[in-house]
């Protein structure tokens, strides 16, 4: 995407994704700096591995290693909350601007539209975002905010939620 702002991690040989030990699900790639970033607590003498993020809901598991001898990061291992594996408000999104997705709805429901991908495409292009270090994911919100807006819509029009 060509508006996505996050950094290449350095990928080496690693997989390009991985199957989350704890249940199974395909996790891709994160960079090391995402994981020390978020981490309350960083282990002594962690190796040079590569780091996979697990996206999944039901899932308390968030960063696991290709080294399986490499510390795992759990959800109460790291200084935020995982948007992805939040069902409860305030489910962040962007993490660079908090934006949450009950901003998102809340503008959808006060105007009828979101202006929120906009508003952070902008950021993004004045290089003022830090997906790399404060986004769980290590990757550019956008994509999540776009998905966060389609269901707001359903909301908004009073189907389902
Ligand atoms: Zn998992």
């Amino acid at each position: 995407m060509s508006d996505c702002c996050s950094v290449n991690a350095n990928s080496g040989s690693a997989p390009a994704a991985m199957a989350c030990p704890a249940n199974g699900t395909r996790s891709k790639r994160v960079d090391t700096l995402t994981v020390k970033s978020l981490a309350r607590k960083l282990p002594l003498g962690m190796p040079n591995t590569q780091y996979y993020f697990c996206d999944a809901s039901d899932c308390e598991l968030v960063y696991f290693a290709l080294d399986t001898e490499a510390p795992r990061f759990r959800r109460e291992d790291l200084f935020v909350r995982v948007g992805a594996k939040e069902t409860a408000d305030p489910i962040p999104i962007c993490y660079c601007f908090g934006f949450t997705r009950q901003d998102i709805w809340d503008e959808m429901r006060s105007t009828g539209k979101s202006t929120v991908a906009e508003r952070i495409k902008i950021e993004v292009e004045a290089g003022h975002c830090a997906c790399e270090v404060k986004n769980p994911s290590g990757k550019c919100c956008l994509g999540d905010i776009r998905r966060a807006a389609k269901d707001g819509l359903r909301v908004v029009q009073g189907n389902g939620f």
